[in-house]
C-alpha cells in the first residue's frame, strides 16, 4: 500500500445500497469484493477546499506553465481530489473546445445559437478517453502499479497505450479480431503497447481482461475503473466553463459502455450538491440500433435506477436472450458496438439524476450526421455522430425544444476511423456523399471538371 495524504479526502463505495461497503482509495479493486457490484468514488467535501463559485477555476488559466493548471482535467482538481499532486499524470489532456455550430443546428432543427459541439477528439490520443486516463493513471501511480491492461473497441487502447508509456508502465491491450477501426489499431502499436487480438467481440475481450488482470495482478484500465470516470467528469466542467460557467439545458452523449453518461450524471449530481450549479441539465444517451441494450432495457423493459434497487432479473433475462440467439452487436460506430455495457447500473443512476432519455439511431442516420459534422464542423468519428442523429430524432419528437441550449459530446477525432468516411463518400452511401471524380491526365478535360 502507498498511503496518500489525500486518502482521507476520498473513498471507494459500492453503488449497491443494500451493500454500501467502503474502501480506501489506496486499494486496487474495480469491483466490490463484498457483493461484486460497481464502485464509485465519494468525497469528504467538508475537508476539501472547493471554490465557492465555478468561475473561480478561471484563475487557473494564469498558471498554465504548471502542467496541472494547463490540464483540462486537473485544473478542476478539487472536484476529483483522490490523490496527492505528486502522483498526478498530465500530458496535455482536455485542451478541447466547445463550438457553437449553426449549420449543424439547422440540420437537426434547432434555432441558431443554441447548438454546441464539444470536440473531445482534440485530446492527445484523439478521443475523450484521455480525460479518464489522466485520472486513472494517477491512481495507478499512487498505488505503485508497474503493468496495466485494458479491453478496447479502440479508443481506450490508444489512450491507455499513450499514458502507459508516458508513465513508464508496461501495457497490454485486448481487442476483438477485425472489430477495431484502423486509426485506433495503428495508435496502440505505435505507442508501444502489446496488442492481443482475441477471436471474439468486445464483450469477450472484457471478460478475458478481467480474468487476466486478477490472475496476473495487472492494473485494469477499463471503465470499470471508478477513477477513470472521475476524470471524465471534467468534460462537463469544460462545457460549463465554455458557456461562461452556466450549465446547458441538454447534454447529448453516445451510449456504449456507458462510462461517459455515468460520469456526467455524477458530475452534475456533485455540482448540485455543492451548490455550484442551480439546475441539472437533462441528458440524452444515444445507442446505435445494432447495439441498443440500454435503449431496449430502459424504453421497452422500463428498467430504472429505482433508488438503487435495480431489477437485476430484467438485465439477466435480456443477457440470456442475447446468449441464446448468439447475438453479437453490429454497427459502423465501432466505439459503441457493445451489448453488455459494464456501467449499466451507474448509467441508470445518471438517467435518474439528469431526467435522461435514451434513443437508438441507425447506421445510415449516424453516417449522414457524421458527414454533416465533417462538412460544417471539425469532423468526428461515427460513434460521436450518433449524438447529432439522436438529437435530430429528439427534435422531431419535440422532446428537445428548438430554443433549448444543447451540447453534443463528440467523443473522437475523424481520423480514428477513416474507412467509414471513405466508404460513405466513395461508395455514395448517403445524400451528403462527396466522392472523388475520376479524371484523365489531360489539362483541358481536368479544367472542365473544376466546379
Ligand atoms: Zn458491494
Amino acid at each position: 500500500m502507498h498511503p496518500s495524504k489525500y486518502t482521507d479526502l476520498a473513498f471507494q463505495k459500492c453503488i449497491n445500497p443494500n451493500c454500501g461497503a467502503e474502501f480506501d482509495c489506496a486499494q486496487v479493486l474495480f469491483k466490490c469484493p463484498t457483493c461484486g457490484d460497481l464502485l464509485d468514488i465519494w468525497y469528504h467535501w467538508d475537508k476539501i477546499e472547493v471554490p465557492g463559485k465555478l468561475s473561480e477555476f478561471a484563475t487557473r488559466w494564469a498558471g498554465r506553465d504548471n502542467p496541472l493548471d494547463l490540464s483540462g482535467v486537473w485544473r478542476f482538481r478539487e472536484l476529483l481530489n483522490f490523490c496527492d499532486d505528486k502522483y498526478k499524470v498530465a500530458i496535455g489532456e482536455g485542451q478541447t473546445i466547445l463550438q457553437q455550430n449553426d449549420a449543424v443546428a439547422e440540420y437537426v432543427g434547432m434555432q441558431p445559437g443554441r447548438l454546441y459541439l464539444q470536440y473531445e477528439g482534440l485530446n492527445p490520443s484523439g478521443s475523450f478517453k484521455d480525460n479518464g486516463m489522466a485520472a486513472a493513471f494517477s491512481h495507478a501511480m499512487m498505488v505503485g502499479a508497474k503493468s496495466c491492461a485494458c479491453a478496447s473497441t479502440g479508443n481506450t487502447s490508444a489512450s491507455v497505450a499513450l499514458y502507459a508509456h508516458s508513465c513508464g508502465l508496461k501495457c497490454t491491450v485486448f481487442i476483438g479480431s477485425g472489430r477495431i477501426a484502423f486509426g485506433k489499431l495503428s495508435q496502440g502499436m505505435d505507442y508501444g503497447a502489446q496488442t492481443v487480438q482475441i477471436r471474439g467481440d468486445f464483450d469477450d475481450c472484457m471478460r478475458q481482461v478481467q480474468a487476466v488482470c486478477t490472475k496476473l495482478g495487472l492494473y485494469l484500465l477499463n471503465s470499470l475503473n471508478p477513477f477513470r470516470l472521475e476524470g471524465q467528469k471534467t468534460i462537463m466542467y469544460r462545457i460549463i466553463e465554455s458557456l461562461r460557467w452556466q450549465a446547458p439545458d441538454w447534454i447529448i452523449v453516445p451510449g456504449g459502455n456507458l462510462g461517459n453518461s455515468s460520469a456526467f450524471g455524477k458530475a452534475f449530481y456533485e455540482l448540485k450538491e455543492l451548490g455550484l450549479i442551480q439546475q441539472i441539465p437533462r441528458m440524452a444517451i444515444i445507442n446505435a440500433a445494432g447495439a441498443d441494450t440500454l435503449n431496449h432495457l430502459v424504453n421497452s423493459k422500463k428498467l430504472s435506477w429505482n433508488g438503487g434497487q435495480v431489477n437485476q432479473a430484467i438485465i439477466d433475462q435480456y443477457y440470456s436472450e442475447l446468449t441464446a440467439r448468439n447475438f453479437s452487436p453490429h454497427t459502423c460506430a465501432s466505439a459503441i458496438e457493445i451489448a453488455r455495457p459494464v456501467n449499466l447500473k451507474k448509467c441508470l443512476h445518471a438517467i435518474d439524476v439528469c431526467t435522461g432519455v435514451v434513443r437508438a439511431v441507425t447506421d445510415e442516420e449516424i453516417c449522414d450526421a457524421k458527414a454533416i459534422v465533417g462538412k460544417y464542423g471539425l469532423g468526428c468519428e461515427p460513434a460521436s455522430a450518433a449524438t447529432i442523429a439522436g438529437l435530430k430524432q429528439l427534435r422531431a419528437e419535440g422532446i428537445v425544444g428548438t430554443n433549448e441550449r444543447v451540447a453534443c459530446v463528440l467523443t473522437g477525432h475523424p481520423l480514428k476511423d477513416p474507412n467509414v468516411t471513405v466508404d460513405y463518400h466513395k461508395e455514395k452511401r448517403g445524400p451528403f456523399s462527396n466522392p472523388p471524380i475520376e479524371a484523365p491526365n489531360d489539362l483541358d478535360q481536368i479544367m472542365k471538371l473544376i466546379r
